[in-house]
């Protein structure tokens, strides 16, 4: 089995308190247990060899670990590695956009669940007009695609579907709806009924565009894309609840203090630190070899659970989503 994509959160700290992410009394991870830049450099490196060819970088939010531009620098001088990626909320990016380029990061996930200033106030504590003029300063420097990704909440923002349809139109940017998934508990609890099946959003966008056309472009798989015809503009719904699709996944996550995370779904992890800061090249690669196994066995046992959640303990600041 290969391994082609790992995520890398960078800390579990975040400049946003979002409801059903982030816990009251969070205990921080220590300084001195966070993997430093070039522990993270050296496990991706050694990954290349079997076959991690694209990366994402996250959190928390990637964007309050100093200097953050130097992990994308030494990321980028791994000839294997194709694609850098960068999950963030926004709120400072237009006082990092520039660095991130210059650095060569290729592309950025932005997270807004609201368009409406007030509703995105109340699910994050920040503002929305911070994260728009780091969408615009963005789009001025070339990146893209720049991918949006809404988290939709039953009764909070499940009427505005079509919004970020013409925000993605008006804006240049992707679409991409997130159900809602029991992990990461936040300061409020998850509950099934915060779950909105995204094949009803897609009936609505049909309503009012007409039938969605499945894109041809390959993503990291956890995304089913389509086209709005004639518009071009690519929409994606990620069905963790509603409709898993898990089959052949080839991802891993990385947690900021040094654990290599198999599956959201799971609490199983392997912890790499030791091995990154006491370690020959022979011991890390043997250590991935065990992963390789641990990631198959997971996968197998993530279908025999019918693709259910164990009750995860972790909050998604620490995992990074
Ligand atoms: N701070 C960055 C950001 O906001 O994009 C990166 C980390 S954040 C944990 C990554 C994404 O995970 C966000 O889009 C957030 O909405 C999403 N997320 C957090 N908890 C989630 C959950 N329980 N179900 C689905 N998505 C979740």
């Amino acid at each position: 089995m290969e391994i082609s994509y790992l995520r890398i959160s960078v800390t579990d700290k975040c400049n946003l308190k979002c409801f059903y992410c982030r816990p009251d009394n969070q205990e921080f991870i220590p300084h001195e247990e966070i993997l430093r830049y070039e522990e993270i450099a050296r496990l991706v490196k050694a990954m290349t060899k079997y076959g991690l060819r694209k990366v994402r970088i996250t959190g928390g939010e990637p964007l309050v670990r100093p200097q953050i531009e130097n992990l994308v620098k030494l990321i980028r001088e791994i000839p294997e590695i194709e694609d850098i990626g960068m999950t963030t909320n926004a709120i400072t990016l237009k006082h990092h956009a520039e660095k991130l380029k210059e650095a060569g990061l290729d592309r950025l996930n932005i997270s807004i669940d609201s368009l409406k200033p007030e509703l995105f106030h109340q699910i994050t504590k920040g503002r929305l007009e911070d994260v728009l003029e780091g969408i615009r300063m963005s789009k001025k420097l070339g990146f893209d695609p720049i991918k949006v990704n809404a988290v939709i909440i039953k009764g909070l923002n499940e009427d505005e579907a079509l919004d970020f349809v013409k925000f993605a139109i008006d804006y240049g940017v992707e679409v991409r709806f997130i159900e809602m998934m029991p992990i990461g508990q936040g300061y409020i609890k998850w509950d099934e009924e915060m779950v909105k099946p995204l094949d009803q959003v897609r009936e609505k966008i049909e309503e009012r565009y007409g039938r969605l056309i499945p894109s041809t472009s390959i993503g990291s798989g956890a995304a089913r894309v389509y086209e709005i015809p004639k518009l071009g503009v690519k929409i994606g719904f990620i069905t963790p609840i509603s409709n898993p699709f898990c089959d052949g996944c080839s991802k891993l996550r990385l947690t900021a203090e040094g654990k290599i995370k198999l599956c959201l779904r799971t609490d199983e992890e392997l912890s790499v630190k030791e091995v990154l800061r006491y370690g020959t090249d022979e011991d890390l690669d043997e250590f991935l070899r065990k992963v390789l196994i641990a990631k198959e066995i997971s996968n197998l046992n993530i279908q025999k659970s019918n693709y259910a959640f164990s009750d995860c303990v972790r909050v998604m600041t620490s995992i990074g989503g």
